[in-house]
């Protein structure tokens, strides 16, 4: 929908191109409406009595009827936006807000960008979008050879936790995320030079019982038994072996760093960067939602403007 008019165009300039877009193709609620329905058709429609997928559109009412049994399912029913009482030109500012840029915005600064007086609704509707990305994701597994390493991310604490705990393992301020990484030998036939490459990407909080998260995360995310992990020594991967065709541990050291875990470590960097400078503090039990939107947009980094669409079509699909 969106269209990038000059790809030469630096990044700054690219970034006002794709406003004067956004605002060329989405200029009222009736535009926004028009597009989310034409997307929406794309998708099956089913109607929430009989499950029938046949419908009649009946523009007065901004409704689907079904074919069958005659039941009603409103433009936003079935969708992340069906019990918001936010217009879809909001909704689609916001979208168009949280794919514009690779850091993210908060919600209080959606709230003022868009002029919205209440704080509640806007923070529902950008968790709601991060949890559709969420699921997006889980649709996806990594193949090949993947890095995993875990980060410890800042997270509210009341100040007691604060004075009492130690930094760093198993503080209480700290919460631990299992990362994951599709890591691609590639070597230079001129060269020589081996390089890891990079394109997919996961993220997932885990709770106190680590080995179990990490083995659920593991199941989760390969159906390929095919596939090689590469981790560090940390207790933590004792039970990889069993999901996988081998695993390589190397000790934790700046050569690991740099080469064998090189892109989990980017990733977790990047997200604790982004993390702090765009959000003032978060909770661990929204944490999840954060990283949603993180892995969602760096795994389409090449994606350009289609972030955008593909963010709708995650919002009709991701209740
Ligand atoms: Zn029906």
């Amino acid at each position: 929908m969106l269209i990038i008019q000059n790809k030469c165009l630096s990044m700054s300039k690219l970034t006002i191109m794709n406003i004067f877009s956004f605002t060329a193709n989405f200029d009222s609620e009736e535009s926004c409406r028009f597009h989310f329905k034409e997307e929406r058709d794309k998708q099956v429609v089913v109607c929430h009595r009989c499950g029938h997928t046949e419908h009649y559109w009946i523009k007065s009412r901004w409704s689907y009827e079904c074919k069958n049994c005659n039941s009603r399912t409103s433009l936003r029913s079935g969708t992340i936006m069906q019990s918001s009482k936010l217009s879809f030109l909001v909704w689609y500012k916001t979208m168009f807000l949280l794919s514009a840029t690779k850091k993210g915005f908060s919600s209080k600064e959606i709230q003022r960008q868009l002029g919205l007086k209440r704080y509640e609704p806007v923070w529902a509707m950008v968790h709601k979008l991060r949890k559709a990305m969420g699921k997006r994701e889980d649709r996806y597994t990594l193949e090949g050879m993947i890095e995993m390493d875990e980060g410890y991310f800042t997270i509210e604490a009341s100040e007691h936790a604060h004075q009492t705990q130690k930094a760093g393992r198993g503080s209480k301020t700290k919460s631990n995320v299992m990362f994951m990484a599709e890591s691609t030998i590639l070597e230079d036939v001129e060269t020589g030079i081996i390089e890891r490459q990079s394109r997919y990407f996961k993220a997932k909080v885990l709770d106190d019982h680590k080995a179990d998260g990490t083995d659920e995360m593991l199941q989760k995310s390969i159906d390929d038994e095919q596939t090689i992990v590469f981790t560090d020594k940390s207790t933590s991967y004792i039970n990889i072996a069993d999901y996988v065709e081998l695993h390589i541990t190397e000790k934790s050291n700046e050569q690991t760093t740099k080469e064998t875990l090189k892109w989990v470590h980017i990733a977790i960097s990047n997200a604790k960067r982004n993390f702090t400078g765009t959000y003032h503090k978060i909770k661990r039990k929204y944490l999840q939602l954060y990283l949603n939107e993180f892995v969602y947009k760096l795994n389409r980094r090449y994606f350009g403007n289609r972030i955008f669409d593909r963010l709708v079509i995650a919002s009709i699909t991701g209740l």
